[in-house]
């Protein structure tokens, strides 16, 4: 779930988790032995989008931003509310033309919501009429730090 480990317990999850957040100075704001905070998996699903050259999630319970990539990590985590939930992102060849798309521009104007309607197409033509040179530089992975 985090990296390139796929974790089979709740305690796993939570130490990746927690690591992640603190290599990155993030806050985890779940309690402790709060059951009401604890991590626990949702029957939710979330759908994946790209803001400011990151990959991310908005929790529906919270509506916290949740890191989560493409390729390895099917689940994110609420580090606010400590709900997981299974991630949507775009389907095959469109994932890889989504992101071709958003490596052409650079990192600042990376953003992408499947939600507005938003397809690789749809990217493309924006790239055309802003004019973004034909590079390309790897997207990040996570809430941008
Ligand atoms: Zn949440």
């Amino acid at each position: 779930m985090v990296g390139h480990t796929v974790h089979t317990s709740a305690a796993e999850v939570r130490l990746a988790w927690e690591a992640w957040a603190r290599d990155r100075g993030l806050a985890v704001r779940r309690r402790a032995g709060d059951p009401a905070t604890d991590l626990r998996k949702s029957s939710l699903r979330v759908t994946a989008y790209v803001s400011d050259n990151c990959w991310t999630a908005d929790c529906p319970i919270c509506f916290n931003g949740m890191a989560t990539w493409p390729g390895g990590n099917p689940e994110a985590c609420c580090l606010d509310c400590g709900h997981i939930f299974e991630v949507d992102y775009p389907a095959g060849q469109e994932l890889g033309e989504v992101v071709a798309a958003l490596e052409a521009r650079p990192p600042r104007n990376r953003h992408w919501r499947p939600q507005a309607g938003e397809t690789a197409a749809t990217l493309r033509y924006e790239n055309v009429t802003h004019g973004f040179p034909p590079r390309r530089l790897p997207l990040e992975h996570g809430v941008a730090v």
